[in-house]
């Protein structure tokens, strides 16, 4: 039966696929295998399964010795289920199908078929029945132990491009069918982790708009939807779901006519996307003459590919705490570090790049070992620039490894969630400190233009502070709307109060250009209002010339400048943020 599920949308386009459920055991490995590794993965999980047989027989055999005080019969009889369970083909039939038909991994493919399993219980009338749920999940628990202790043989593999949907209602069962991850909750390291993997769309129960885990799928310019509530519950395992990124729906089993209609606005988006590609090589210049600047904000210095595809001009914010999540607390060291700033420098051929200082915390957290469940607001607790200023060692070390490929190329320093003039004065300090290691070592390093967000109204209010210490400011947006509004930005059950058009954003969004125009310093704004076509024109005519965004986003807002007037955007512009209600001035100019 088809049916709907409403969330945000966060990515555009149209996908169509078969779902992936993706269960709680995120800490399970998850990638596709090559064809030829089928038989040697169906193995690993048969070897997996024999051994817990084996060892159960051999607890039986212990247990058999022993009274009924040190065994009570309670154990014989779970053991003889878990027996059971394990030796029944339906386990191993299902777990083969994952893996031949999908390509899944072992582990994978173990866990995906538990969870079918685990419905199938749960639906079920007779409670003694409904309760074996339990026994099947310690069961799997235990081959997936198993499976840990021996080397995986196999590594990771990327899938080739998505074939459409006419392909895939010709081949609905081929292992080229399109996937869909669906989750009730990705973490940023959780998706980095499918960056480059194959999946056509996402849809994640949680999450608000501006979210990493939004911002990433973003960056991957595959439709997703967040905040979609309970879509991980009412979506089956393999379930042909549509993912519409443009409205934040998902249609569950679609019908025929459904499907040629999203099929249709598919290939629609594909021709937009071509026409807009032209673009590509146009200088963005306003219709009065005005430069723009279009940068891209990248999480990997791979992504420096995608930047200079699209056009971009530079890279207006790296992300670099990309490159500390899943590491499982082994930071990269400075040598590593170096080579990857000195990768995304080298591969924007000659443009600037703007590498921000390490931003984890709040919703960025490490990997999952370091999720903060220990501090009730963690968007308030030690973030980014508190983060580094709390490890000086850690800090210095990423400051050493950006002063050296600072050598091979135009660097930008940016650092993140300032408020304090004292950690200014602290984080200046580090850096000449940072030089000083460098030169006592004799190691090259290069010059850098120094950038502070200003993401918090703190910072924002107190523009004075930091005209005077920085070469240029770049507006967080996405952080400055969250604490403006005290919005959570990844909850999505205050989402619709997240709001880029409140005139208190606006004002110090206005202001914040306004200032370092006055000044003749730069000004950027890098959070996600800067790719939003519906607000070009606005923040062309608050003066902003200097965009960041996902390369995905540059051509359709170049598209924008080049229709725009700056100079009769001027006015209007500043009536919308003067507006007790801006969004309705919007539309009007
Ligand atoms: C922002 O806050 O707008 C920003 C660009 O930083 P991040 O999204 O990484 O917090
Ligand atoms: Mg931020």
């Amino acid at each position: 039966m088809t049916f709907a599920i409403h969330g945000l949308p966060v990515a555009r386009g149209i996908a169509i696929g078969r779902a992936v459920l993706m269960g709680g055991r995120v800490d399970v490995a998850h990638y596709f295998i090559e064809p030829h590794q089928i038989e040697a993965e169906i193995e690993r999980v048969r070897a997996g399964r024999n051994a817990v047989i084996d060892e159960i027989h051999r607890l039986q055999h212990t247990i058999s010795g022993m009274g009924p005080k040190e065994a009570p019969h309670e154990l014989s009889a779970l053991l003889d289920v878990h027996l059971m369970i394990l030796q029944d083909e339906d386990l191993i039939d299902g777990i083969r199908h994952w893996i031949r038909d999908r390509l899944y991994n072992a582990e994978w493919a173990l866990t995906t078929q538990l969870e079918q399993l685990s419905r199938q219980f749960d639906d079920m009338e007779d409670e003694y029945l409904r309760e074996r749920k339990a026994d099947l999940e310690q069961v799997t628990e235990r081959i997936l132990r198993y499976m840990k202790g021996v080397a995986t043989p196999v590594a990771p593999s990327r899938r080739s491009s998505q074939p459409r949907q006419q392909d895939l209602l010709l081949a609905d069962d081929s292992i080229d069918v399109p996937l869909v991850l669906v989750a009730h909750d990705l973490s940023p390291a959780d998706m980095l982790q499918f960056k480059q993997s194959v999946f056509a769309g996402f849809v994640t129960d949680v999450g608000g708009k501006t979210s990493h885990t939004a911002i990433l799928a973003r960056s991957m310019d595959i439709p997703a939807v967040v905040g979609a509530r309970s879509a991980s519950q009412l979506v089956r395992q393999d379930d042909w779901v549509i993912i519409d990124g443009d409205e934040g729906v998902m249609i569950v089993d679609p019908s025929p006519i459904i499907l040629a209609e999203y099929g249709f606005k598919q290939r629609q988006a594909e021709l937009e996307r071509g026409r807009l590609m032209r673009l590509r090589h146009t200088p963005a210049i306003t219709i009065d003459g005005q430069k723009v600047e279009l940068l891209a904000n990248i999480e990997m210095p791979e992504d420096a590919a995608a930047a200079l595809a699209a056009g971009a001009v530079g890279v207006g914010l790296f992300r670099s705490e990309f490159l500390f999540m899943n590491r499982k607390g082994h930071l990269p060291d400075e040598d590593e570090q170096y080579a990857a700033y000195k990768r995304a420098i080298e591969g924007m051929q000659g443009l600037p790049v703007t590498i921000r200082t390490v931003d984890v915390g709040a919703d960025k957290p490490l990997d999952d070992l370091q999720r903060d469940e220990a501090h009730l607001n963690p968007a308030l607790g030690l973030r980014a620039i508190r983060w580094s200023l709390a490890d000086p060692a850690m800090f210095l070390t990423q400051l050493r490894a950006i002063l050296r490929a600072a050598a091979h190329g135009k660097v930008n320093l940016l650092i993140p969630m300032l408020a304090h003039a004292s950690e200014i004065r602290q984080t200046l300090s580090l850096l000449d400190f940072a030089r000083a290691e460098l030169d006592n070592r004799g190691v090259a390093y290069g010059t850098l233009q120094l950038g502070a967000m200003i993401e918090i109204p703190a910072a924002a209010l107190t523009l004075r502070t930091f005209l005077k210490y920085f070469d240029f400011l770049s507006i967080g947006t996405n952080d400055l709307i969250q604490y403006t509004l005290a919005i959570d930005r990844a909850d999505e059950s205050v989402a619709h109060l997240y709001d880029p058009l409140h005139p208190a954003v606006l004002q110090l969004v206005a202001n914040t250009i306004a200032e370092c125009n006055a000044q003749g310093k730069g000004v950027s704004v890098c959070g996600e209002m800067a790719g939003d076509t519906q607000l070009t024109r606005l923040l062309l005519g608050l003066g902003l010339r200097s965009f960041s965004m996902h390369p995905a986003q540059i051509l359709a807002v170049k598209q924008e400048v080049l229709r725009a007037d700056a100079g009769r955007l001027e006015r209007w512009a500043h009536e919308v943020v003067e507006a007790e209600d801006p969004a309705a001035l919007l539309g009007a100019a």
